[in-house]
């Protein structure tokens, strides 16, 4: 980096150091280039931090627990580097009406031009009374906050697709924020939690490129979600080869094998964990020994359990190809998808059939 580029980077609360190498992991997760660094670098050290208003729904708050953990506080610390975090009911020291009064500030202060972060979903039966703040709904905050925004990010899996509240009966109506807002752009940063990387990439996407990065069906960053698990696994040689963990604890897990028959999700879930990892030591469930849940998956609460029991209509390669049980209603829907199916394909029409079939 020049010293010219570097002149930019002003006295940050995080070092230098760790400010450049926070811009350098975003590159990588965005899928850039090293040569864009200085300009990620250049829109992340403007002083016209963009403000943001960061809103708690129905939630364990388990996505800003995450981000600000110490297992990983660069991230953490560069992303509250770069933007004005103006309202944010966790981390902020106002409280009661003197926060109230600093949200409505704000929204009037930087209509059209703050970002709001949404954590949590929001619950819409009896006209959304299971989540209220200072006396008004989520549905309400929400209705209000919104239209005034540049862009919305729906941090976590409840955000994004109503999360663990809306899994079946979801007594009280969650909802994704995508449900209720219209005419603002929303962008889905799901997981529960989400991987820090995952929020930095898209926060200084914007900050660099003025826009949000490109989604895929669901609202989901395609630099983050564009990959299923399955084709980014260190272990994917062994399942292509047809060697399992049987059970946990056996050979086979303790060499590492594949662990979709102890109920590894990771066929059908997209997200870039194998490649982001977490923490500085470089880790990630299936790297450690478990099987991928599947959490940035829609639903997945009801879709991806039971957790410990293999997706049906997997082929697995030098078998007898798919998984699954007789007379089990995988079955019925594989008969009739029939021969479309293979290693790939076969992934994603297997939701809410784990229950019910027959092993292997
Ligand atoms: S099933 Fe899971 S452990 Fe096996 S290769 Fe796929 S992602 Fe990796
Ligand atoms: S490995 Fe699977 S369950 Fe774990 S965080 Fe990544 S997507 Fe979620």
């Amino acid at each position: 980096m020049s010293k010219k580029e570097d002149e930019h980077i002003p006295p940050l609360q995080c070092s230098r150091r760790l400010f450049l190498k926070g811009c350098t992991i975003a590159a990588a997760a965005l899928g850039l280039s090293e040569v864009m660094v200085p300009r990620l670098v250049e829109a992340a050290a403007n002083p016209q931090r963009p403000p943001v208003i960061w809103l708690h729904f129905q939630e364990c708050t388990g996505c800003t627990e995450s981000l600000l953990r110490a297992s990983h506080p660069d991230i953490g610390r560069l992303l509250l580097d770069l933007i004005s975090l103006d309202y944010h009911e966790t981390v902020m020291a106002a409280a009661g009406h003197q926060a109230e009064e600093l949200l409505k500030q704000t929204i009037e202060k930087h209509s059209g031009k703050f970002i709001c972060v949404v954590e949590g979903g929001i619950p819409t039966k009896d006209n959304g009374i299971y989540c209220k703040i200072a006396g008004r709904t989520a549905m309400d905050i929400l209705a209000e906050v919104a239209p005034k925004a540049a862009a919305i990010i729906a941090v976590g899996s409840c955000a994004a697709y109503g999360g663990i509240q809306a899994a079946e009966p979801n007594p009280t109506g969650a909802v994704g924020v995508q449900s209720l807002v219209h005419g603002t752009p929303v962008i889905n940063i799901s997981g529960c939690p989400p991987n820090p990387v995952c929020l930095l990439g898209t926060i200084l996407h914007y900050l660099t490129f003025k826009r949000l990065p490109p989604v895929d069906g669901l609202g989901r960053p395609l630099f983050a979600y564009g990959r299923k698990i399955h084709d980014q696994c260190e272990r994917r040689a062994h399942f292509d080869e047809g060697r399992f963990a049987e059970q946990f604890g056996d050979a086979g897990h303790l060499q590492g094998y594949c662990l979709y028959k102890v109920g590894c999700k990771g066929p059908q879930t997209y997200a870039n964990c194998p490649v982001a990892r977490f923490n500085d030591v470089g880790v990630w469930p299936v790297g450690v020994g478990h099987g991928c849940v599947g959490c940035t998956e829609p639903d997945f609460w009801d879709t991806m359990t039971p957790f410990y029991e293999r997706l049906p209509g997997v082929a697995i390669p030098g078998g007898d190809g798919i998984v699954t049980g007789a007379g089990s209603a995988g079955k019925k829907i594989l008969a009739v998808t029939g021969a479309a199916i293979g290693i790939h394909a076969a992934v994603g029409i297997g939701k809410r059939l784990v229950k019910g079939k027959k092993e292997e």
